[in-house]
């Protein structure tokens, strides 16, 4: 079986002409995807249906290309990879009119604009627009250039990617196509893993084991301080400002942040990518630690999305506790739950359990009610049993998943659904056929 991975490098483009020639090609990406969405939108709001097929925009593309008007510049760009970069539009187009034809029930939307100023300075490449050779990664247009990070993927081929900048510097996402390896042990060790909010306890195994965040209060205090600052600073130039040359912007007002607002920007940027970072380092760890004793892991199937949506409600019917729900969410965000799935779904297999009554479930009796715990004391109000509330959730999690539910409560609701890494459609009936045996 073949899966992808993606491997991040720094890319460092050499030289003066291949850093502006990046600059551009992203910049040439964002041109060409805007004139696109706009002339979609107009013939969609005019009532004709839009042409949004990607041969039909390719298309469009080329005829901008060849013109000899104020576009001709285009072709100082690489092609292929502008090409690739219109191809959500198609899908995003497919995708809200199959949702308008049955209610709008996603509320899926048509393609945003992208900001000069407010999109991520990327584009795609492929294995046309591209090559990879070693270290060193060919972009059409823009030549050779180096590539530092390390492959766990040696063998992997090289199939497609993006090129993006972050934090003032270039960096390419490249995937590989690499074979792997499904194949499980006879004898299958497992555990459920339970993940909390609480400090010092993020990830509590059924053996035990509590696992504490990662610590980041000091690179959380460096970003705010830069938020702050940024806050101070001019983001919007106002109307006739000198530098806002050329006849159409004359008189609007645009939005473009001030150099000083920039230059804090990066800085913001970096303390971000270093929090994210160090989340995602402590994810490895844990996950590393996980997987070098145990082969499958249970853990409880959480809608995070859902979970941190803002309670702030609509204007006339304004939600409640708004400021709490929001200390919570964030709390769940920094927690790094959906991380550490994330690394353990690639180191061993991870088995979604249904997380109803999972803390409140005595694991002794299978006795439920929610006042046998007491924050993380977990005494049971049936049969006396004591345990730690956490481990006690993680042991119950692990008896959900291995069809061991809550030991003579068999209406716990623990109901176990059964995923593997990228075939979550796959989900449902048949797999919870397979634990009801
Ligand atoms: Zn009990």
């Amino acid at each position: 079986m073949k899966a992808h991975r993606t491997v991040r490098y720094r890319l460092h483009p050499g030289s003066a002409r291949k850093n502006r020639q990046l600059h551009g090609t992203a910049g040439a990406c964002r041109f060409v995807w805007n004139h696109m969405v706009g002339k979609l939108r107009d013939e969609y709001e005019f009532g004709i249906k839009p042409d949004f097929r990607h041969y039909s925009l390719c298309n469009v593309f080329t005829i901008m290309r060849r013109d000899d008007g104020n576009t001709k510049w285009l072709q100082d760009y690489p092609s292929k990879v502008v090409r690739l970069s219109l191809q959500p539009i198609e899908t995003a187009y497919r995708e809200f009119f199959k949702d308008r034809g049955t209610g709008g029930k996603l509320n899926r939307q048509l393609p945003k604009f992208h900001g000069k100023w407010t999109t991520t300075l990327s584009f795609p490449v492929d294995y046309q627009s591209a090559k990879m050779a070693g270290e060193s990664l060919y972009v059409q247009k823009v030549g050779w250039m180096k590539l530092v990070g390390t492959n766990p993927h040696p063998d992997g081929e090289f199939k497609s990617g993006t090129v993006k900048c972050e934090c003032g510097n270039w960096y390419a996402y490249l995937v590989h196509e690499v074979d792997a390896q499904v194949s499980l042990p006879h004898s299958i060790k497992e555990v459920g893993v339970d993940r909390n909010i609480t400090e010092g306890r993020l990830a509590v195994l059924s053996d035990g084991t509590k696992h504490g965040g990662p610590d980041l209060e000091k690179k959380v205090a460096k970003r705010k301080r830069y938020e702050r600052s940024m806050a101070r600073k001019r983001e919007v130039w106002s109307k006739n400002q000198k530098n806002l040359c050329g006849p159409k912007l004359q008189g609007k007002s645009r939005y473009q942040p001030s150099n000083r607002y920039l230059r804090v920007q990066i800085r913001h940027q970096r303390a971000c990518a270093a929090e994210r970072f160090a989340r995602k380092n402590w994810g490895h760890h844990v996950s590393k630690a996980i997987a070098s004793e145990y082969d499958v892991a249970y853990v409880e199937k959480l809608n995070i999305r859902g979970m941190t949506k803002s309670a702030r409600g609509t204007k006339e019917n304004p939600g409640r506790h708004v400021k709490s729900k929001s200390g919570l969410n964030r709390q769940i965000l920094a927690s790094a739950w959906g991380t550490l799935e994330l690394c353990l779904n690639y180191k061993l297999e991870v088995r979604h359990v249904n997380p109803a009554y999972s803390s409140q479930t005595c694991h002794q009796c299978g006795h439920v009610d929610k006042d046998s715990r007491k924050r993380t004391d977990f005494k049971c109000t049936a049969c006396g049993h004591a345990d730690d509330a956490d481990v006690n959730a993680a042991l119950n999690i692990l008896a959900f998943g291995n069809g061991a539910a809550g030991r003579g409560g068999g209406d716990t609701g623990g109901a176990p659904c059964h995923s593997r890494p990228g075939k979550r459609q796959e989900m449902g009936k048949e797999s919870l056929a397979d634990f009801a045996t």
